[in-house]
């Protein structure tokens, strides 16, 4: 069996198929449930703006894309939050496109202060982009427990390629930088990026022990039809769902997602992660009916998976926590 310790091995495993990925899959389960108890966390995500200085080719958000802005309002946040809490969530993704405003972040504080006092049990992860150091420490220190930051692919080249205005460098800056202002920090990767190897996925794997995260990721790559790679094609579920499997053994205590950008690549696609190691489903019903329209990550025409989800978490033979696994 293999210990995943060579970036050879690790490619090779990436190309698995028929008995090859059954296995690895039955492995990769296992380990998660003997870790987790067959338990599966379920959050809830609010797009709190798409607003962003960043100018990502794979996104439709960039700076460069005529798309309509917006800032959802603090009664909006809170009536969002307050309507998830009672369906019984207790963990919220807050996401939004990466921009500087200390005023912003200042109101955004106040209001999850609030939160977090009316609200017993609520954790919270921003996903806000490369902030300041006092913008991160502001974030902390209103009571946000979690941070989310992806360094996308861990080849410097290939990161400037798709994100020309940002480095690999300085990407990895900040995810250390979170870890020194005390969030448990999640990243990963985006797998079938256009002129990606298998090699640099590999890499990828390897970078993702190294981190020592709480939770890792990888989405599978959506040709967005507002952004600039909208002509290039999907990622192949085999390899996204053979990534999920090899970071789950090599990383058997953290949490990771199926994502739904699987079930935009085939049908069922969010079911398949979870068979291949997957401990986390993320429900799309925190933001406002105007504004999902303009949270373009993957497609204009957004899938939503709402309670079909928990079906979903059933069939694959798991139970659904709204708490925390960690
Ligand atoms: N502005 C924040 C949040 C970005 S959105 C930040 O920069 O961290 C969250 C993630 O969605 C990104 O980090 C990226 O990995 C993923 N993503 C965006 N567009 C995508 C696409 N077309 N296909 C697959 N993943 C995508």
């Amino acid at each position: 069996m293999h210990n995943f310790k060579k970036k050879q091995d690790i490619a090779e495993a990436l190309f698995s198929k028929g008995r090859g990925q059954k296995k690895l899959f039955d492995r990769a389960r296992r380990t998660r449930n003997e870790v987790f108890s067959n338990k599966v966390e379920v959050r809830s995500v609010i797009e709190y703006s798409n607003i962003c200085r960043q100018a990502c080719n794979y996104c439709g958000m960039s700076r460069e894309s005529g798309l309509k802005r917006y800032i959802m309002s603090d009664d909006e946040t809170t009536d969002s939050i307050k309507r998830l809490y009672g369906y019984g969530r207790r963990v919220l993704i807050i996401q939004s496109g990466e921009f500087h405003s200390e005023h912003l972040f200042e109101n955004l504080l106040t209001l999850i202060k609030r939160m977090k006092e009316n609200f017993p049990g609520l954790t919270i992860m921003g996903s806000f982009g490369n902030l300041s150091l006092p913008e991160y420490k502001i974030v902390k220190e209103a009571g946000v427990e979690r941070y989310l930051l992806k360094f996308e692919t861990s080849d410097s080249k290939l990161y400037k390629k798709v994100k020309p205005s940002d480095s690999l460098f300085n990407r990895l800056r900040h995810l250390e930088i979170l870890k020194k202002t005390g969030f448990k920090v999640s990243s990963g990767n985006i797998t079938g990026l256009p002129g990606q190897s298998v090699e640099s996925l590999a890499e990828d794997l390897l970078l993702l022990k190294r981190l020592r995260l709480f939770m890792g990721s990888t989405s599978a790559f959506i040709p967005n039809d507002m952004s600039n790679y909208a002509n290039w094609p999907s990622a192949d579920i085999n390899l996204v769902l053979n990534f999920m499997a090899i970071l789950r053994i090599l990383c058997p205590t953290i949490l990771i997602p199926a994502t739904s950008s699987l079930e935009l690549l085939v049908k069922d696609g969010q079911y398949l992660g979870l068979m291949s190691g997957a401990n986390v489903v993320t429900l799309h019903d925190g933001t406002p009916k105007n504004d999902e329209k303009n949270f373009v990550l993957y497609k204009k025409d957004r899938y939503k998976p709402k309670d079909v989800l928990l079906e979903i978490v059933a069939r694959a033979g798991l139970k659904h926590s709204f708490d925390p696994l960690i």
